[in-house]
């Protein structure tokens, strides 16, 4: 038995020095052997590098031919899956990549907020937490995972939530499903599953096209068209509970006519309301005119799932059926 680590780059892996800065550089082998305390696990690691990229260099297709690969090594007898990525993207990623898992075993996604030259760099730590998650009994049926900062989180609830801290990921709707303690994974508490989505056709996948909206302060209405245009699908990270500028609203609706228009809170916590608000623009007025309500999803989290299910053919009803469900 072994858990098997695939590496894709970002800060965990990064040297260098000034003034060119770090770039990711360091094989898994190199990352690996950074790390005290891994060698004793009961279970070796099987290192596996795949891409040496900052995540905002990664694609869809890329994150579902990793699911795939992992999903081969845990049929070969694997009990676990590793994955090292830049923090930048790693919440989309860990959510697309749960959306779609299908396995038991645990797949835990880790990074690092300090790179390796910096002193105090989380890296180390964080793999070896991620790997014990990976090999943890404990830790199987829920899906994709994310360790990091000794913490164990859930991928459908996790955010980034700062830009340097090494206490950068949080969930803030739900905390953090368990911890690392001592080397000991403790689980607290055990969410269901999300429902899977059907396999997506990566060429499909590739032509679908989202745009997400952020409402602001006097948004400048006539954007809207032209970021729609060409798209299958637009996400909204509205004000608050779900709220958008009075003169947007009709942008919108006619928008939704056209097509899946969904609705979130740029907040970053808490959930899209229903039936709070009436104004033009509120909640209930953008529900009226055709938006899907994204629920607790946030824009990046919805805007995975929108593009998943355009990819995958869903219609409207099933579209927001996949919203009620997941969001
Ligand atoms: N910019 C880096 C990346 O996402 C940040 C990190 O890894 O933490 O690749």
């Amino acid at each position: 038995m072994s858990v098997v680590l695939f590496t894709l780059g970002g800060t965990i892996a990064m040297a260098g020095a000034a003034p060119g800065g770090v770039v990711t550089r360091l094989t898994g082998a190199e990352l690996t052997a950074a790390v005290p305390g891994l060698a004793d696990l009961a279970e070796p690691l099987d290192v596996r590098d795949v891409r040496a990229v900052p995540s905002a260099d990664l694609t869809y297709r890329q994150i579902l031919d990793l699911v795939d690969a992992a999903g081969a090594a845990v049929a070969a007898g694997a009990t676990g899956v590793v994955v090292t990525q830049g923090t930048d993207t790693l919440e989309e990623s860990a959510f697309l990549a749960d959306l779609v898992w299908p396995h038991q075993a645990p797949l835990v996604f880790t990074g690092a907020m300090r790179n390796p030259t910096l002193a105090g760099p989380d890296g180390p730590a964080n793999l070896l937490a991620a790997a014990r998650v990976a090999a943890a009994p404990a830790a199987r049926d829920l899906g994709v995972l994310v360790a990091i900062n000794d913490e164990i989180h859930a991928a459908r609830f996790v955010r980034k939530t700062h830009s340097t801290s090494t206490a950068a990921f949080a969930s803030p709707n739900a905390g953090p499903l368990g911890h690392v303690i001592e080397g000991e994974v403790r689980l607290l508490t055990r969410p269901p599953r999300v429902p899977l989505l059907p396999p997506v056709d990566p060429d499909r996948l590739a032509a679908t096209r989202v745009a997400l909206h952020t409402a602001t302060l006097d948004d400048d209405v006539d954007l809207l068209d032209a970021l729609a245009r060409d798209r299958q699908g637009l996400v909204v990270g509205g004000f608050g509970v779900g709220h958008v500028r009075p003169a947007l609203a009709p942008v919108l609706g006619a928008l939704a006519e056209r097509m899946p228009v969904v609705l979130t809170s740029r907040t970053g916590a808490g959930a899209v309301l229903r039936h709070t608000y009436g104004a033009v623009g509120s909640e209930a007025d953008l529900q009226r005119r055709g938006l899907v309500n994204g629920g607790l999803l946030d824009p990046y989290k919805a805007l995975v799932l929108l593009r998943l299910l355009l990819a995958t053919g869903a219609d409207r009803a099933e579209i927001a059926a996949a919203f009620a469900r997941h969001g």
